[in-house]
């Protein structure tokens, strides 16, 4: 494994085997078009990596639906040529502190 390849799972390696974990940032803009609300953005931020994501809503009667996203990755965050998700899990696999427990220990 190359050290660009280190480098950016240690970034993004959590990330990507268990998602982001996203919180509000918040920021919500409203877009009127023709004196009405018709659709709504808001910001998310990734808690462990700071990826942000917008998320552009169509604001119907009844509903809300999620038109488009668009992320803005962290610098070191993308691996060239990506790799696959298996690879990334045993690389955090590989890289994890262990704890080993025998089958009956911690039992009553
Ligand atoms: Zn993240």
């Amino acid at each position: 494994m190359s050290d660009a390849v280190v480098e950016a799972l240690a970034v993004s390696g959590p990330c990507r085997d268990l998602r982001h974990a996203w919180e509000s940032t918040g920021d919500t803009i409203l877009i009127e078009q023709k004196g009405q609300v018709r659709h709504f953005a808001r910001t998310l931020k990734c808690l462990r990596c700071e990826t942000e994501r917008i998320d552009e809503y169509k604001i119907s009667n009844i509903s809300l639906a999620r038109v488009r996203s668009r992320y803005r990755y962290v610098e070191g965050y993308h691996i060239k040529g990506g790799l696959p998700i298996a690879e990334v899990r045993f690389r955090m696999f590989q890289n994890a502190e262990m704890v080993v427990r025998t089958s009956n220990e911690g039992e009553a």
